[in-house]
């Protein structure tokens, strides 16, 4: 313990290898969604400037705190890793790729990276999906949510939580537009039944 506790600071080792192990687990949980999903032709196209602006952003946010975990050139932005922000990030990010899986399992062959329709299409409102629209984006708030707890660094830390923050803003709205040109009645339907991000909240 004393190895890596110095007068209530953590050896920053710790906060490296939960944010490796995590971001290891997300893509292990991505990775077969995003290799099936190549195989299914895209009936319809949303991918504008702003779309592929917040792509960008998503991909900075979510490589930054690698980089940061094996070069040195953020350290100047360091700060000291605390016990009770280690352990609410963990427990963030275990929440949020738990729902990351669950939203991902629901919405099986209908998920994309971006907004697209597929051939084949289905609405799912069952699972993570009957009280909320946006598991997968509540999911991904709650990872880098616990992301800017657990990093001890003012760059890396929140960078995903901005990325995401500015991609679950940005994007919410045309998806639903989407959605309701899609489904009609039945996204329509689906909305007045649920809530966005939090259930029976927003
Ligand atoms: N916003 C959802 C899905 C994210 S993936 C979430 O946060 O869980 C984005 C793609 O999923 C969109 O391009 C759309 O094609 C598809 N999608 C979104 N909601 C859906 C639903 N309820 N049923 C089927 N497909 C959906």
């Amino acid at each position: 313990m004393q190895n890596i506790m110095d007068g209530g600071r953590l050896d920053v080792r710790v906060a490296k290898t939960v944010i490796l192990v995590a971001s290891i687990v997300m893509i292990a949980i991505r990775a077969p969604h995003g290799k099936r999903s190549h195989a299914i032709p895209v009936v319809r196209s949303r991918k504008g400037k702003i779309e592929i602006a917040l792509l960008a952003i998503a991909w900075l946010g979510f490589f930054l705190p690698l980089i940061w975990i094996v070069t040195p050139m953020f350290a100047f932005a360091d700060y000291a890793l605390r016990p009770v922000p280690l352990l609410v990030g963990a427990v963030c990010l275990m929440l949020g790729l738990w729902l990351f899986h669950l939203s991902h399992a629901d919405l099986g062959a209908n998920w994309s990276i971006t907004l697209e329709v597929r051939e084949k299409h289905k609405l799912v409102t069952q699972g993570v999906y009957r009280r909320i629209r946006h598991p997968m984006y509540t999911a991904l708030l709650l990872y880098s949510a616990g992301q800017a707890l657990v990093l001890p660094n003012y760059v890396a830390g929140p960078s995903s939580a901005v990325a995401m923050a500015l991609l679950v803003t940005l994007r919410i709205g045309p998806e639903e537009r989407m959605m309701i040109e899609e489904f009609g009645k039945d996204y329509r339907d689906y909305m007045a039944q649920t809530k966005r991000l939090a259930p029976g909240v927003w």
